[in-house]
Parts: structure tokens; sequence; C-alpha cells
């Protein structure tokens, strides 16, 4: 029977140790550290990511900012925006919550984020610093996901590794925290043959796809760590991951759970990133 990760309690202490950082750096350079969010349109999901991580940095010690801009807003305005946040000293993150309106392109705007501000870990600067094994902001889930294997003494060295999914934001930015830590990394995508045995011959299992159980319970190896970052929302309204949670946790030695596994992770990381840009920019 596996062990629960449980990303709620992983993220209390994660904030808790970014309010400590958070507090000293006040004490020594008289402001806290500022997390601006850029938030365009009316998206509802959006608007509750925002809200979240407003209310989140407030009782971590960071000033957070939002600026809210209406859905017909032109790239030229929201680039002035990013610039001007890129050029004010007293913001040290910056985010822009995706996606953005279709008639803004992502890659452009997160692209014009000062890479040093850039607390999502998206901007190509900082997944170039990735790739060579380098300090740099990362991005949050996948940072979220590492923190967890750590907190399971759970060491990728030399372990066999897959990774399901391929996307800038998650699959592609573990493979290579994974990689770094000497595991033998494994990425699937949906063009991957006998995804079954892949998952079978697997120590550590990181889902991130987006669809409801594609991961059966009975593929997991015994005693493998299996960590689950989808979220999809199913018939009856409630929340489930990538993975079949209650065939897999017989198998497997630690499961994330879908509620309150790797998304309770990500906001934490993000705050734990805006004291970390802070503490690098005034260096
Ligand atoms: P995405 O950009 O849509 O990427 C999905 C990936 O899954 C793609 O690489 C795709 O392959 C692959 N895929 C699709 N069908 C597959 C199949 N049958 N077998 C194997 N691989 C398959 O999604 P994402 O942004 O990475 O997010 C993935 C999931 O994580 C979503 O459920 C999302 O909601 C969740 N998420 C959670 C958090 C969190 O905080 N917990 C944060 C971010 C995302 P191709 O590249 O070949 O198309």
């Amino acid at each position: 029977m596996a062990e629960l990760i449980d990303g709620k309690a992983l993220a209390k202490e994660v904030r808790a140790e970014v309010k400590t950082r958070a507090d000293a750096f006040r004490a020594t350079h008289n402001r806290s550290p500022g997390l601006h969010v850029v938030l365009v349109g009316d998206d509802p999901a959006s608007q509750i990511y925002v809200r979240n991580k407003e209310r989140a940095a407030a009782k971590a010690g960071i000033e957070g900012r939002v600026h809210r801009l209406p859905a017909e807003t032109s790239e030229a305005d929201l680039l002035a925006l990013i610039f001007e946040l890129n050029g004010d000293d007293d913001i040290d993150g910056i985010l822009v919550q995706l996606p953005l309106p279709d008639h803004l392109h992502d890659q452009t705007i997160v692209d014009a984020i000062d890479p040093a501000k850039d607390v999502d870990g998206l901007h190509p600067f900082n997944s170039g610093l990735l790739v060579v094994g380098r300090k740099g902001l990362r991005p949050c889930t996948p940072s979220g996901c590492m923190r967890m294997l750590e907190h399971v003494g759970c060491d990728p060295k030399g372990q066999r590794a897959l990774v399901l999914g391929r996307s800038t934001l998650v699959g592609k930015p573990i493979a290579l925290m994974l990689l770094e830590k000497h595991a033998t990394v494994t990425i699937a995508h949906s063009r991957t043959e006998d995804l079954a045995e892949r998952v079978r011959e697997s120590d550590i299992v990181v889902a991130a796809v987006g669809r409801a159980n594609l991961v059966q319970g009975d593929w997991i190896r015994d005693g493998a760590v299996v960590i689950d970052v989808g979220i999809n929302r199913v018939d009856d309204g409630t929340l489930t991951g990538d993975v079949d949670f209650e065939g897999a946790k017989d198998r497997a030695a630690y499961i994330t759970p879908v509620p309150g596994g790797v998304g309770p992770m990500t906001i934490a990381m993000l705050l734990s990133n805006t004291v970390d840009a802070a503490e690098a920019r005034i260096m």
C-alpha cells in the first residue's frame, strides 16, 4: 500500500520557509520581495488562479500586485506594461497569467519579461540555463515535483524515470531536472508506442498529460514512485489525475493524490522563486 505524498502539507512547509526568507529580506532591504501578476481578460479559471496567487503572496510576506487588463488590450500596451515592470527596481517577479486572449501571442509576451524576474521560469533564457544545468529560475510545477521526490527520500540517481508529456511547461523541464539528478529518463508522448511497457519498467513515473486515468494501476511497478501532475474534471464534476489512483496505490511505494498533490506545490514554488529572484537581484 503506497504512502501518500501530501502536497498540501509540503506546500505549507515551503510557504513557511518562504515567509522566513521574505521577512529576513524585508529586515535587511527595507522592502518586501515584490511579485506583480498580469491578468488580461476575464477567463474565470485564470481569475481564480490569480486570486489564489495574490492571497498566498500576502500570507508569505511578499508584496503582491495584480494588473487586471481588459481582454482587448493590444500587444503594444501589454509590452509597454512589461517593460515598465522590468524597469522597476522594487519588483522582483513578473508573471503573466497564461493563456492570453487569442490575439496575443503567449511566447512574444513571455520573451519580453526580464529573465531575472521571470518567476514562472518560462523565458527561453531560463530554459537554456536549465538545459546547461546552471542556476536560474525554473518552472514552478516541475520544481514542486522534484521537491516532493526529495521530501520522500527518493533519489533519482540511477533510477529509470518515465515522464509522460513533453510540454514546455511541465514535461520537458521535469525530464531535464530528473536527468540533472542522474536518472535514466524516458519521455513519452502522444506518439509513444507500448506506453504500458514503458510504465512497467519505470521506478519513477511522472504523468503530465491531461487524460483521466490514462495510466492504469496494474502498469505500475511494485515500489515505484508516482507523481501525478494531471488535473482532469470528470463527468461527476470531481477532479482526477492521469493515473488510476485506486489501482496504482496498491503497487506504488509513494503516490501523489489529485487533488491535494502537485497542485498546491505550484504556488508554493512560485513564491519560493520570487524570493530567489529578490535575493539574486540584490547580490
Ligand atoms: P499539454 O501542453 O497539453 O501537454 C500534454 C502532453 O501529453 C503532450 O506532450 C502530449 O503529447 C502528451 N499526450 C497526449 N496524449 C497522450 C497519450 N495518450 N499518451 C502519452 N502522452 C500523451 O499539457 P501540460 O500543460 O503539460 O499539462 C499536462 C497536465 O498537467 C494537464 O492535466 C494540466 O492541467 C496539468 N497541470 C497541472 C499543474 C499543477 O499545478 N498541478 C500545472 C500545470 C499543468 P504530444 O506532445 O505528442 O501532443
